[in-house]
């Protein structure tokens, strides 16, 4: 038999064995893609905790149709939120492009609160965004609060600090926010005001993109140029450098924080701001820009209300960090959203609320998209 003879036999095997095995093959393409699609449809469930602001309009609407149809009951779906919210990291870690490395218990939040203002301020925030990070989130204080002590499960920090508005007091509370961090073995040190909603998914999401091993000091500034001051060390040589507004919130990554500990740690915040004569924040800014030299990342998500909180266009709502209020002479300034009725929501976190997670069970209505 010619070399020619024998391919063509060669081939009619083949094809033979084509026939044979193409069925074969196409039942196992159906089964494949059978699995992908029951994953697809699955991932857009287990999403629901890792941030609503981040799913899609169609997602959002499975996600309700799903809490709907389950009929949860507010602690329910509470706790589901809570708890699917570290899980979902895991799972998801199967269909996207980049495991996603940051969970909520990787970030320490600190909340800075006074004693006159646990009964103004504090409530809000309990009702609202601490449902989302009861575990990872501390009040630091000034005095002993049994009510808000079992209102928080036991997070109150009393810093033992003075409680009044000077530079002193309030490094002082600093000081001991930085330290409880660095108890921890969280990666990611998050400070905010009690005027500050805080968009929890949303700041895990963002912290996600960020290496905690690195260097990070994340924030925003609320001036338009570096600060400048006159060093006293050095003959009145000027020294500027930027400073992450406490207002509007921060965030340090763990790596950078070790590096500050030679001038923050153990209460050396309180004297290097004594130094310096400025507030906390003020403070962070010089110790991490102008001692540490590394540089602050400007993140326009944070907001404080140094700035109008009316310029935050709804739509782009869900993709901010942190927000505020505040009352200035006769004149609100508070995020412009729709809701309650101002009556009851004077600084608009509980509609902000509603806004971003309405399976809240105190959330009248379904948000229309
Ligand atoms: N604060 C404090 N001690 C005080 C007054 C205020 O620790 O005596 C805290 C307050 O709880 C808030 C932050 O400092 O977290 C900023 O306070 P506020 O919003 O009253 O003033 P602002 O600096 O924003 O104008
Ligand atoms: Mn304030």
């Amino acid at each position: 038999m010619s070399k020619e003879g024998e391919t063509v036999v060669y081939s009619i095997d083949h094809s033979k064995m084509n026939l044979k095995h193409r069925k074969v093959l196409q039942t196992l393409s159906c089964a494949v893609l059978l699995a992908y699609t029951s994953l697809l449809v699955y991932q857009s469930f287990s999403r629901s905790g890792r941030g609503l602001s981040q799913i899609s309009k169609k997602d959002n609407q499975i996600l309700k149709k799903y809490n709907y149809e389950r009929n949860l009951a507010q602690e329910q779906s509470l706790n589901e939120l809570e708890g699917s919210y570290s899980s979902t990291e895991i799972s998801s870690a199967t269909a996207t492009a980049k495991p996603p490395t940051t969970t909520l218990d990787d970030v320490f939040i600190s909340v800075k609160t006074t004693r006159n203002y646990h009964g103004s301020r504090l409530p809000i925030i309990l009702k609202t965004w601490f449902q989302l990070a009861k575990k990872q989130t501390w009040f630091f204080t000034d005095t002993e609060d049994q009510d808000f002590q079992q209102k928080t499960n036991g997070h109150m920090i009393n810093t033992n600090c003075s409680s009044s508005h000077n530079r002193k007091a309030l490094c002082c509370k600093m000081s001991v926010e930085f330290d409880t961090f660095l108890s921890t073995d969280k990666k990611w040190f998050c400070h905010f005001d009690d005027d500050n909603y805080v968009n929890v998914p949303r700041l895990v999401r963002f912290l996600g993109d960020y290496n905690p091993r690195e260097d990070w000091y994340l924030g925003k500034p609320s001036i338009q140029a570096p600060l400048e001051i006159v060093s006293k060390d050095k003959k009145s040589q000027k020294v500027r450098f930027w400073f992450a507004t406490g207002g509007a919130g921060f965030c340090l990554s763990r790596a950078l924080a070790l590096k500050m500990m030679p001038v923050a740690s153990d209460g050396k915040f309180i004297s290097t701001g004594e130094k310096i004569r400025l507030p906390d924040d003020v403070t962070m800014g010089y110790i991490i820009e102008h001692l540490l030299k590394k540089p602050l990342t400007v993140v326009d998500q944070f907001h404080s209300h140094l700035e109008p909180m009316k310029f935050i266009r709804r739509d782009m709502i869900e993709d901010q960090i942190s927000f505020s209020y505040a009352k200035i002479k006769d004149e609100w300034n508070v995020v412009r959203i729709e809701g309650f009725d101002e009556k009851y929501d004077q600084n608009r976190f509980l509609s902000l609320h509603c806004f971003l997670f309405p399976q809240f069970n105190f959330c009248p209505t379904r948000r229309k998209r």
